[in-house]
């Protein structure tokens, strides 16, 4: 069916356009009815099925099929759908749309391998965590001729480039926890895309970026093997004809993440890449680098965790090598690139010894130091100043002020960092280069999303404060696109429509982004401050944020956001330190000085990304180096100018749902995809799509499609007077449609008596 087939779909409690509200928990009008199923929530928070025995009063006792028997609350009882609605591909199609039933739905369709379904507009993937029997080329053939309809990521990409190919740009917005398969699913609709739109070669190019951005960009933490510590986004040109032209990624980044290069917790690892170069790098390769095995080096030794299960590191660095070559990075370039990897490894394996009683300290000379130099062409003697020293302005004087041990290991690991995140960008850089679109744009493009979705956890820091904000970001774009254009085309067509509410959340955004009174300018404000700690940050958002309703200031250093998925206490420890970028200009000036070509081009980013361009002598003024762009601003730029990217694009929402924590198949856990489905507002989407007229045709197409069914002949022949004919003739009810100016409105379920009458005519 097309998912709105009159036959089985029962009609809609009574809705009228001022009944808006199709409550959840409205089942006043069904309890009582013996003969029913009802769902039951159990004190896990499970729901149950079972049927009601009696009824006293305000509490019924209920049965449920798996035997138990249970008093509870009447009211607290929800009506199941009839068993002939029993995994429908879309949960529209669910008479009674209420969290049990669309939880239920999902997981009777996931226990057949049914991992897709659609709710309206939406497509919900469910992570199977094995290989389940719906992909390659025999399933792409299907849904290219279209012989199956069955939800799917290859249906909507198939939808994606229709629309594309009639001009304009499409994108796909994949969202989901870390997990969830936000990378997997965009893998399978990029497959989609290279088969229908392959043929010059350059969809080999367009896959061979995933190994290396794997690689490079993602890492195993405690949630996911293969997670992405970066979001991305990939455009993909299409000629007139619908073959792919080219492509170009754009990435955003928070660089201070905690599973990154200098810092892991136990059981993580560091970027595959690293121990994918140890594992696997040739014996000339390994002499050149001074390779060791990856348990040598501190930054991977820390987190005691070197393999993944199932994954061979020596392999998978063989495959990466390929694919450089495959998007035209050359050998020399290849080598550059190893060479900082190796570089990033022994900088971690530098030591500092005290040199004077007042706990200066300086760079041993030993294997590690000598080493990075090598590797990133300086002197041993340069690199170890730039360790021990620090250039300061104090008035008009510039001074030399000596290093203790730990700020001489943040320099270090500060170093480290940048190194890794400048070799990433230039890496894109490269690629984008490669795969770069034509002269000739022909405005159509399809582009996928594939983002760190909402966070929330019992402790939540700086990474899930931006990780949430570009979600509400995201968010405002999915619902301005849903509701807002949906409510917007009811009022155009002047449809007696009460209002959609939905959730608008700029006040949220607000509280982000106001200047100069919001939550990022005021951390960047007291980022600067020498003497700002994460106390008198906390004090401050208190002070100037107490006014905003989405904003709580708690107890101590802490600080709640409401935001559209929940609320999200943050504690502030750490926050001014991750928000500066704790790169020194003594460390760039190092690096712009160094002989060998790749050190030389990030010392030039980097100072390019400052917001002043710095010319002369690097000296820094005041306690933190003003000129440069804090991380969190830096992250709202990224993400601006990928959010630009998207306007005037025409969304598909993919809502990626993870299953159950363990990464294991066959485990359906409840709580954890209800919660998910509200975060992602999958349920919003059902509830409002299902309240409103979610099928609409214009009155032409509508007399067009339909006209030659009428039975009598009708006076006027203007498509108005034809569609009103026609309804009435197949005798829909007058609250099942409304007519609009131009366009006729349907309740979900109305066309399919139409559509089934035309196919047998
Ligand atoms: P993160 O935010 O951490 O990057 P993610 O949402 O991108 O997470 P993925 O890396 O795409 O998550 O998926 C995690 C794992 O789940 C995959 O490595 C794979 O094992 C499994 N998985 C995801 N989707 C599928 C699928 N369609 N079929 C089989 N396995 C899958
Ligand atoms: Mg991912």
């Amino acid at each position: 069916g097309d998912g709105y087939l009159d036959s089985v779909t029962s009609p809609l409690p009574a809705l009228s356009p001022s009944h808006r509200e199709c409550r959840w928990s409205d089942t006043s009008s069904y309890a009582g009815k013996k003969k029913l199923q009802y769902w039951c929530q159990l004190p896990s928070g499970n729901w149950a099925l079972g049927k009601i025995l009696s009824t006293s009063g305000a509490e019924s006792v209920i049965s449920l099929n798996e035997g138990n028997v249970l008093k509870v609350n009447t009211e607290s009882l929800l009506p199941a759908n009839p068993d002939i609605l029993d995994g429908v591909d879309n949960l529209m199609q669910l008479s009674y749309l209420h969290e049990p039933s669309v939880l239920f739905n999902l997981q009777y369709r996931y226990n057949q391998d049914m991992i897709y379904t659609k709710a309206g507009p939406v497509l919900v993937a469910i992570n199977p965590f094995k290989k389940v029997p719906l992909y390659g080329n025999d399933y792409i053939e299907a849904y290219r001729r279209k012989s199956t309809d069955s939800p799917h990521v290859y249906a909507i990409t198939d939808t994606a480039i229709r629309e594309m190919i009639r001009g304009g740009l499409t994108f796909f917005d994949v969202v989901g926890e870390s997990g969830a398969g936000k990378t997997e699913t965009a893998k399978i609709a990029m497959q989609y895309l290279a088969a229908l739109g392959g043929g010059s070669g350059i969809e080999y190019e367009i896959l061979k970026t995933n190994p290396i951005l794997e690689a490079f960009g993602n890492a195993k933490t405690s949630r996911n093997d293969n997670s992405s510590r970066f979001g991305k986004l990939i455009e993909i040109h299409f000629s007139e004809t619908g073959k792919i032209s080219g492509a170009k990624i754009q990435t955003c980044k928070i660089t201070c993440f905690y599973c990154e290069v200098v810092q892991c917790a136990e059981g993580e690892r560091s970027y595959h890449i690293f121990y994918q170069l140890c594992a696997g790098a040739t014996p000339a390769l390994r002499e050149k680098l001074n390779l060791k095995h990856a348990n040598e080096y501190k930054y991977l030794k820390q987190s005691n965790c070197y393999s993944i299960a199932g994954v061979d590191d020596a392999e998978r660095f063989r495959m990466v090598m390929e694919a450089l070559d495959i998007v035209h990075v050359n050998k020399q370039d290849q080598e550059s690139v190893f060479a900082m990897l190796a570089a990033v490894l022994w900088l971690g394996n530098i030591s500092f010894t005290v040199v004077d009683n007042e706990n200066h300290v300086e760079a041993v000379e030993d294997e590690g130091l000598t080493t990075v130099a090598k590797l990133i062409g300086c002197d041993v003697e340069e690199l170890k100043l730039a360790f021990s020293t620090r250039k300061m302005k104090v008035g008009n004087d510039n001074i030399v002020q000596k290093l203790t041990l730990s700020q001489a290991i943040d320099t270090r690991d500060a170093l480290a960092k940048s190194l890794y995140a400048c070799l990433f960008e230039w890496l894109v850089e490269q690629i984008n280069k490669s795969l770069e679109v034509g002269k000739r744009r022909t405005g159509r493009s399809i582009s996928i999303l594939d983002i760190y979705g909402f966070e929330s956890f019992e402790r939540n820091s700086f990474e899930q404060f931006c990780i949430n904000y570009a979600n509400e970001r995201l968010q405002q774009h999915f619902n301005r696109h849903l509701f807002k254009l949906e409510q917007e085309e009811y009022i155009q067509d002047g449809i007696d429509w009460a209002k959609v509410e939905f959730e608008d959340n700029q006040d949220c955004l607000n509280l982000f982004e106001k200047k100069p009174l919001g939550l990022l300018s005021l951390l960047d404000e007291e980022s600067t401050f020498p003497n700002g700690t994460d106390m008198t940050f906390a004090n401050k958002l208190k002070q100037h944020l107490n006014s905003n309703s989405c904003f709580r200031g708690d107890r101590g250093k802490a600080f709640s956001v409401c935001h559209y998925a929940g609320e999200v206490t943050y504690d502030t420890s750490g926050f001014l330190e991750k928000n500066r970028d704790l790169l020194h200009l003594d460390s760039i000036q190092l690096l712009s000085s160094c002989k060998c070509p790749l050190p030389q081009i990030f010392a030039v980013n980097m100072l390019t990304q400052s917001e002043k361009p710095v010319v002369g002598p690097l000296y820094r003024s005041g306690g933190a180096d003003s000129q440069k762009l804090s991380v969190a601003t830096k992250f709202k730029g990224q993400l601006f100018q990928l959010m630009q990217r998207l306007e005037n694009t025409t969304p598909h929402f993919i809502r990626c749902i993870k299953p159950n924590n363990l990464q294991r198949p066959e485990t359906y856990e409840q709580g954890l995809v209800l919660q998910q489905l509200r975060c992602c507002g999958v349920l919003e989407v059902v509830r409002i799509s299902r309240s409103g007229y979610p099928t609409r045709m214009s009155h032409q197409k509508f007399a067009r499609r339909y006209g030659f069914l009428l039975l009598e002949s009708v006076a006027s022949q203007d498509p108005l007077s034809v569609s009103v004919a026609i309804l009435h003739q197949f005798n829909i009810l007058p609250e099942m449609y409304q007519v609009g100016y131009t366009k006729l409105f349907f309740r979900t379920g109305q066309i399919g008596v139409l559509e089934d009458t035309r196919n047998h005519t």
